[in-house]
């Protein structure tokens, strides 16, 4: 079996055949995780300085010195990497002075830390399964981020208390800007809330809850989905990226409206993160330090703040270590412009737009099927994997250890 690192729900169960450098068969594997095995095949990264291939070696210790000559180092991605990638990155990090950041600095950071910190419940994709019988999906579409998320647990399957599953017993509720193929899903339980007014539509929840007239959309919907919430026995919440760029620094109403539900009956929350293990990396850091992200160790204190995230940090850095994602197609303009304009250094099993601008790129195996490790599903559950075959190719960690010691 192969785990995939297509996406967060780090599904355990695919099997695979490879011929003639593609995959021939597949099993259980979504056409997401399809794509991002097939990626295997192409547009594969060499070690290169300056757009000239060199050795392996010869890229390493070039990484190595740039790093050890910076003043103000950045390293930034780590949510494509395995905890042990993740430990390593933090340590050299602090031993360097550096700054350090992931994506989750200008995605789905604020509520992550909401759950990590405990200001909002929790659970398990297995007590989805198991139990819920209302899964909210509000501003994402996990039909597209997360293919196998409706059907390994949130909607068709048969768990523990949901023998009758989706036929009779579950509800699933989406709450977007538009259609998406997750709310056609829905029909009858989507909610459209025009765009960056998820604060006016929660209020408008918090009524019904709590008797009132809402003042904010149609008032017989709304006080359908008030019936719906109340009457649940096991809720779920699932907030996307909609969510967060809607409420930003309103997302103290989400909390209330957790803590409403919870007076009612049982609600959990648990974010639709996208990369696989960008939960493993708010999990390390913050058992590290006390944040999840944003953090400097320069001058050998611990600083964090929005300073210290990458948008701001990739204009004051002197070289920048990227790892396994892509800034350079991400992030804002000014970002991208002032990584490209510094020391680059970018490790990567595929070429992107990051590494075609790097100093300094250094190829790496791909995990799930070149290299194994264990990362941190979007539930927070511990998941193990084997490489799948054997490749000469240096993991993550492999590498970090590498320049480490040429440090
Ligand atoms: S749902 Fe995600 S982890 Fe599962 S097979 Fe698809 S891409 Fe891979």
């Amino acid at each position: 079996m192969v785990v995939c690192t297509g996406c967060s729900l780090l599904c355990e169960d695919i099997e695979l055949v490879l011929k003639d450098g593609t995959i021939s068969q597949a099993k259980n594997l979504c056409r997401k995780g399809h794509a991002h095995f097939q990626a295997l095949f192409i547009e594969r990264t060499r070690p290169m300085i300056d757009g000239r291939e060199v050795s392996l070696d010869q890229a390493i210790s070039k990484a190595a010195e740039i790093l050890k000559s910076a003043k103000s180092p950045l390293f930034y991605g780590w949510s494509n990497s395995t905890l042990e990638a993740q430990a390593a990155g933090i340590d050299l990090a602090r031993r360097l002075g550096a700054t350090i950041d992931d994506t989750s600095s200008f995605c789905q950071g604020i509520l992550m830390e909401l759950v990590l910190t405990g200001k909002v419940p929790t659970c398990t994709l297995d007590d989805v399964r198991n139990f819920a019988d209302t899964s909210v999906f509000w501003g994402a579409d996990p039909s597209n981020s997360h293919p196998r998320h409706l059907s390994r647990f949130a909607y068709y399957p048969r768990g523990e208390k949901r023998q009758k599953s989706y036929e009779e017993e579950r509800i699933c509720i989406a709450v977007d800007v538009r259609k998406s193929a997750t709310a056609r899903l829905c029909s009858n339980y989507y909610f459209r809330v025009p765009p960056g007014q998820d604060a006016e539509f929660i209020e408008s929840i918090l009524a019904v809850l709590d008797g009132k007239i809402p003042r904010f959309g149609d008032k017989k919907r709304m006080i359908e989905l008030g019936t719906v919430l109340r009457k649940t026995e096991y809720g779920v919440i699932f907030p996307g990226l909609g969510m967060v760029y809607s409420l930003q620094e309103k997302m103290d109403l989400l909390v209330r409206l957790v803590a409403k539900l919870n007076e009612i009956t049982t609600f959990m929350v648990l974010p639709m993160v996208d990369h696989y293990n960008m939960r493993g990396f708010n999990q390390l850091l913050l058992d590290e330090t006390g944040f999840i992200n944003r953090v400097s160790f320069q001058g050998g204190t611990t600083v964090h703040g929005p300073e210290q995230s990458v948008m701001a940090a990739a204009k004051s850095c002197d070289a920048a270590l990227v790892i396994g994602s892509d800034p350079l197609s991400a992030l804002p303009f000014g970002t991208a412009r002032a990584l490209a304009k510094t020391s680059l250094i970018a490790i990567d099993p595929r070429r992107s737009l990051t590494t075609d601008a790097a100093k300094v790129v250094i190829p790496s195996a791909m995990y799930g099927l070149e290299a194994g490790g264990t990362s941190l599903r979007l539930d927070g559950v511990k998941i193990e994997f084997e490489p799948f075959f054997k490749s000469e190719l240096l993991s993550d960690e492999q590498i970090l250890a590498k320049i480490k010691e040429a440090i």
